[in-house]
């Protein structure tokens, strides 16, 4: 009796650790499952996780990155989409720009992951080198590097009506053999452009801006500029251009938003003008068109 007694308390432990087992399965699977991602500023929103290694989505929605995606063709999604690329990279090889935005795209970063990285000392691009040691230059969230070969943004090309949302990211080791290394914003790109929380490091332009170029609108109707919104912790350093300036040229105007009651805190430095084939010992610092004191400002909070 008390054996057959001990034997159905067995089997019970068996079956309630059988139970657990399934159970923890069924949430480690529940945990992995799409749309378990969400942002604090809008917890109800689910994202979906895209764990393809080479390709990118391309029909509007909201998700994020599982892993590195390294692709061949640019990225040319339709409108609404919004990716969050969680701390990892978007990684360009062959010939052609990285992203290329006819209509409307949102990328975000909510990790905290950090990357280091290097400046080839043969190109002056940046490459991310997550296995140097504690010293080398830093910067967190995910990436879009590897974009070459075009007249126009390396990195980022935003056409006519398009418009590019941007934060929390870093744009770096792109080259166009024209203007805007990392990002290019066409003539008749929507207005008003958003970056926050961005750097802009190492990328080169054979013509005008390893940084940012923005094109100016071809109508001359008010509130129609292409206006680039720069809100907090913006960096733009180590770029590289042929022509002058190296960091950011705006045909119209570069504006500075306060995100809620952060400070703005906008950095242009060591961008560098390359004569000839050769760089130049004087540092030239990328400015913004229509405000001399740019240069003398930098890095300070602008208030307003
Ligand atoms: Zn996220």
């Amino acid at each position: 009796m008390k054996k057959s007694l001990f034997k159905k308390f067995i089997i019970g432990m068996f079956l309630i650790t059988g139970i657990f087992a399934i159970a923890t399965i069924f949430m480690n699977t529940k945990v992995h499952a799409d749309g378990e991602h969400t942002h604090s500023n809008n917890p109800s929103l689910q994202y979906t996780a895209w764990t393809n290694p080479d390709s990118l989505p391309t029909t509007a929605g909201y998700y994020y990155l599982d892993n590195n995606v390294t692709i061949s063709n640019t990225w040319e999604p339709e409108g609404g989409v919004c990716l969050c690329l969680n701390g990892y990279g978007i990684i360009k090889t062959g010939v052609g720009n990285v992203i290329k935005v006819n209509n409307n795209l949102t990328l975000i970063d909510c990790s905290n992951v950090e990357h280091k990285y290097e400046i080839d000392s043969q190109t002056g691009l940046a490459r991310v080198n997550d296995t140097l040691g504690d010293d080398a230059p830093k910067f967190k969230g995910g990436y879009i590097t590897g974009g070459n070969g075009v007249e126009t943004g390396g990195g980022v090309y935003v056409g006519a009506n398009a418009y590019i949302e941007l934060s929390n990211i870093t744009i770096l080791g792109n080259s166009t053999t024209g203007n805007g290394g990392a990002i290019y914003y066409e003539k008749d790109a929507y207005h008003l452009q958003l970056l926050e929380n961005i750097s802009i490091i190492g990328n080169y332009a054979e013509k005008v801006a390893g940084g940012i170029y923005a094109s100016s609108h071809t109508s001359n109707e008010e509130n129609k500029d292409v206006e680039i919104s720069l809100k907090s912790n913006t960096i733009v350093t180590k770029n590289t251009s042929k022509q002058s300036p190296a960091g950011i040229y705006v045909e119209d105007s570069l504006i500075f938003q306060r995100s809620g009651s952060n400070p703005i805190n906008v950095y242009v430095y060591d961008n560098m003008v390359i004569n000839g084939d050769k760089c130049s010992d004087e540092k030239k610092r990328g400015y913004m068109i229509g405000m001399p004191e740019w240069s003398a400002a930098l890095g300070r909070d602008w208030g307003r």
